[in-house]
């Protein structure tokens, strides 16, 4: 996976390839699709959600620039892929789920590899993770017609940066919003397609498409 689809498209940042390598994707699906773990796709979980493509998952955890130290919120659990790479790069990872069967889930997943620096959460990541925050870092991992901006308001104002898929129900685009000292900037990355963020921040469930 690394060697054949990261690398071939540009990933370069070698802590990111690393953790790829080590994290078991595998254990993140369900055990009669485990074969296909490790194919350049979007696989299905449960309660039709997805755990995203090898490369999404590495371009995200690139834009973030992660250096170690930092304390991660990310939205949309899923499988607890993701937040695994995450932990494997940072001091901490906050992560939120809005459907309770995935959060509980990925919570056994990660006791069972031993994480001790994730913690899951079943609630509307949309409205961030107040009590924690200022995080370093936030990545959303499902689609929103903008970034909800209780995130904006909980990132940091030290260099804090947001990864996330913006744009309408069927096509999104990375977005890459960057807070320093009170003042954003925003530049806008690779197309992708994700699952709605559904959500007071996001998309309102089936009235919105
Ligand atoms: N990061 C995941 C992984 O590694 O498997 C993939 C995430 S999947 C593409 C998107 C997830 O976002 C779904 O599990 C969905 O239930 C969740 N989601 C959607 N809206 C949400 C919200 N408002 N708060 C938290 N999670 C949300």
């Amino acid at each position: 996976m690394v060697e054949t689809q990261l690398i071939p498209r540009g990933i370069k940042d070698t802590r990111v390839l690393d953790a790829m390598r080590r994290v078991p994707r595998h254990l993140f699906v369900g055990e009669p699709i485990q074969f296909k773990a490790y194919d350049d796709m979007a696989l299905p979980i449960s309660e039709e959600q997805t755990i995203s493509q090898p490369y999404m998952v590495a371009i995200m955890t690139e834009l973030l620039e992660l250096k170690g130290g930092e304390k991660v919120l990310e939205i949309g659990t899923g499988s607890g892929y993701q937040a695994a790479i995450l932990a494997e790069l940072s001091q901490e990872v906050f992560t939120a789920e809005r459907i309770p069967v995935l959060a509980k889930i990925a919570e056994e997943r990660f006791s069972a590899l031993g994480y001790t620096n994730i913690h899951v959460r079943a609630s509307d990541g949309t409205l961030g993770w107040p009590e924690e925050s200022p995080f370093d870092r936030i990545l959303i991992t499902a689609g929103s017609p903008k970034i909800p901006q209780p995130l904006i308001e909980q990132l940091s104002d030290q260099e804090g940066i947001i990864v996330a898929p913006v744009g309408d129900r069927f096509s999104q685009q990375l977005i890459i919003l960057k807070k320093s000292n009170g003042s954003l900037s925003e530049q806008f990355h690779t197309p992708c397609m994700f699952v709605p963020l559904i959500g007071k921040h996001g998309w309102g469930g089936n009235k919105d498409f």
